[in-house]
C-alpha cells in the first residue's frame, strides 16, 4: 500500500473493548451485559440468530446508539460516541446491511459525501478519484470512480461502501451481514478483500448467522443469543456443531434429504412470460417441470424473476404469454382461490401482505381460503366447533406458539406466523407447493422444523418449488436445482453432482457448459 494512502489513516486501533454493555428497547433487552473485544489484525465474527442483538451491539460501537450501561474502551481509554462522526474520527467504520449510497451520484462523489475535512478544503474530484484508484488497487477492490452508483451491481456497491470507510481512515471495520446480498463469487471476492485488509493491520467485525462463512473467515467468534454472550472462542477450536449448539441452545437434528421416489410431472411451466411492476419483461419464456415427490430449488440473485414467477404461479400476477399446468390441467388464468381448489398451495414471500391478515385471529388465518370446504359445513352453516378442534390440532402439530386461537396474528413472532401459514398450506395436502423464501427471518429452530415439514410433504408426493435466496437452504433441501437468470432458467443441475461454484457462475449468467468447464 502506498505511503500516501496509509498516511490518511488517522490512527491504528490496537484494541477495542466493549464492557458489560446493556441496551434496552421498549419491551426488549437487546444487549444484556455484553463483553466483546477486537484486536488489530483479526477477524472477530459475531454470530447469532435474527434478533440476537448483533446489529444493536455494533451500532453502539459505531455511535448510532448510546449504551444504557457499560463502557467502550479504545486502546485503554474510555470513549463516548455521540454520533457516527465521533466513531469515524476514532477510526471505526461500519458497512450496513442496507447500503447508504446516493444512486444518482458517482462513486467518487459518494465516497466524499459528508466529508468536511480540514485537510481537504477543496474536494478536487480528480484527486479523490486517484485516491480511490490507489485504495482499490491495494485492497483488490475493483471499482470505477466515475461510474454512477445506480449502474453498479450490489457487490460493487458494497465495494464502494468499503472504500468509503477506508477513505475515512477506518482502522476497525464492522461488516453487518455483508454476504446476505452477494452471489457465491462475490462472497469469494469479498473474503479475499477482507483477508487483504487484515494483512494491512485492520481489524474486522464480521456479523453473520451463516456458520460456514464464520468458520472460513474468522479468527475468533463470539456467539450471542437473546442479547447475551454465550461464549467467545478461537474459531479453529470450534466445530460447526459446537457453534450451532451455542446459537440455538440445543443439538440440531440431521435431515435425511434423499427422496423416496419421484412421480410424474405435476407442475409444468411452459414458455412463461410476464411483466414486472415497472412494465419491463421479467419472465422471458421460462420453462420448468416439477415432478411429484421432488423439491426443485430455484437459485438466483434476487431480482431475476423469482418473485414474478411465484406470483404468476399463485395467480397474483398476470401471465402475458405461455402456460401453467397442474396435473395436466391448464391453470394459467384462473384466480388463486380456484388454484387452491385444484391442489396448489402457496407460501408467499410477503407473508403479511399475501399470506396472513394482521388483524385477524390465529384461527381465522388458518381458514383464510378454506372456510367453505365441506368438512367444516353443516347444511349452509359453518361448523365452528369442528373448525376450532381442527385449528387447535394444527397449532399443536406445527408447534405454533400463540397465547390462544383468538390472538391477532400481528402479535406472533415471524417464525410463528410462518409456521401458521405452513400449517394452513400443508393441511390441504397440496399437489403442488410453491414456497417462496419460507424461512427468511425465521429462527434456526423454526427453520429446522419448516425444512422437516417440506421434506415430509415431498415424500407424500407433493411437487415443491422452493424459491430461496439462501443457497445453503436450496442445496440442503433440493433434489434438483434450477438457476434463474434474467427471467429464464440458465440450467438445471443435480444436487448430488453440482458444486456451489458452478451454481454461482450460473447465477451470474454464465451458461451451464461453461460453468462446468471452468470449475473442473
Ligand atoms: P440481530 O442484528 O442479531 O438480528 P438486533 O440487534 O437487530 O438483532 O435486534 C435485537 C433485538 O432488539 C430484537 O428483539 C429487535 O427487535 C430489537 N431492536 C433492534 N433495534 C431496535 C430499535 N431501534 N427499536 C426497538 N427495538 C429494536
Ligand atoms: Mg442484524
Amino acid at each position: 500500500m502506498s505511503a500516501e494512502v496509509k498516511a490518511q489513516n488517522q490512527q491504528v486501533i490496537k484494541n477495542v473493548e466493549m464492557r458489560q454493555i446493556i441496551k434496552r428497547f421498549p419491551g426488549v433487552l437487546a444487549n444484556n451485559r455484553v463483553c466483546f473485544d477486537v484486536h488489530a489484525g483479526e477477524v472477530h465474527a459475531l454470530l447469532g440468530e435474527n434478533g440476537a442483538g448483533k446489529s444493536t451491539l455494533m451500532r453502539q460501537l459505531y455511535g448510532l446508539y448510546k449504551p444504557d450501561e457499560g463502557e467502550i474502551i479504545i486502546d485503554g481509554k474510555p470513549v463516548v460516541f455521540h454520533s457516527p462522526a465521533d466513531a469515524i474520527r476514532a477510526g471505526i467504520g461500519m458497512i450496513h446491511q442496507h447500503f447508504m449510497l446516493v444512486p444518482t451520484l458517482t462513486v467518487a462523489e459518494n465516497v466524499i459525501l459528508g466529508l468536511k475535512s480540514a485537510r481537504e478544503p477543496l474536494l478536487d474530484l480528480a484527486t479523490v478519484s486517484r485516491k480511490i484508484n490507489e485504495l482499490s488497487a491495494s485492497y483488490g477492490l475493483k471499482i470505477d470512480p466515475s461510474a454512477c452508483v445506480w449502474q453498479l451491481s450490489v457487490g460493487e456497491q458494497q465495494r464502494v461502501e468499503i472504500i468509503k470507510a477506508l477513505y475515512r481512515g477506518a482502522s476497525l471495520i464492522i461488516l453487518d451481514e455483508p454476504t446476505a446480498v452477494l452471489t457465491p463469487q462475490e462472497v469469494k471476492d469479498l473474503f479475499a478483500t477482507l483477508k487483504h485488509m487484515v494483512r494491512e493491520g485492520h481489524s474486522l467485525v464480521f456479523i453473520s448467522h451463516k456458520l460456514h462463512e464464520v468458520m472460513e473467515i474468522s479468527d475468533r467468534v463470539t456467539v450471542l443469543r437473546d442479547g447475551q454472550v454465550i461464549g467467545t472462542h478461537l474459531t479453529k477450536e470450534m466445530t460447526r456443531n459446537d457453534l450451532v449448539k451455542m446459537m440455538v441452545g440445543r443439538e440440531m437434528k440431521s435431515l435425511s434429504p434423499q427422496p423416496i421416489s419421484t412421480g410424474p410431472v405435476r407442475l409444468k411451466i411452459d414458455n412463461l412470460h410476464t411483466l414486472g411492476d415497472r412494465g419491463t419483461e421479467m419472465l422471458r419464456g421460462l420453462n420448468l417441470e416439477i415432478h411429484g415427490g421432488e423439491i426443485v430449488g430455484l437459485a438466483g440473485v434476487s431480482g431475476n424473476g423469482q418473485r414474478e414467477l411465484a406470483e404468476c404461479l399463485s395467480g397474483l400476477r398476470k401471465v402475458t404469454a405461455g402456460q401453467i399446468e397442474l396435473d395436466q390441467s391448464d391453470i394459467t388464468s384462473i384466480p388463486l382461490k380456484n388454484r387452491v381448489q385444484s391442489g396448489l398451495s402457496y407460501i408467499p414471500e410477503e407473508r403479511m401482505r399475501d399470506g396472513a391478515i394482521r388483524e385477524f385471529s390465529v384461527q381465522e388465518n388458518l381458514f383464510l381460503q378454506d372456510h367453505a370446504s365441506p368438512q367444516f359445513t353443516r347444511g349452509i352453516f359453518l361448523d365452528f366447533r369442528r373448525m376450532e378442534i381442527f385449528a387447535a390440532k394444527m397449532i399443536k402439530d406445527f408447534t405454533v406458539k400463540t397465547p390462544s386461537l383468538d390472538t391477532p396474528v400481528k402479535n406472533l413472532s415471524g417464525g410463528n406466523i410462518q409456521k401458521l401459514i405452513l400449517a394452513r398450506e400443508l393441511a390441504r395436502q397440496p399437489k403442488v407447493l410453491i414456497a417462496a423464501q419460507p424461512t427468511r427471518g425465521v429462527d434456526i429452530g423454526a427453520t429446522e422444523y419448516i425444512h422437516e415439514r417440506l421434506l415430509s410433504q415431498r415424500d407424500a408426493g407433493t411437487a415443491i418449488l422452493l424459491i430461496s435466496e439462501d443457497l445453503d437452504e436450496i442445496c440442503t433441501l433440493s433434489d434438483r436445482i434450477a438457476i434463474i437468470y434474467e427471467g429464464n432458467i440458465m440450467g438445471i443441475v443435480d444436487r448430488n453432482t453440482a458444486t456451489v461454484e458452478q451454481i454461482g457462475l450460473m447465477m451470474a449468467g454464465i451458461p451451464m457448459d461453461e460453468a462446468v468447464q471452468r470449475t473442473t
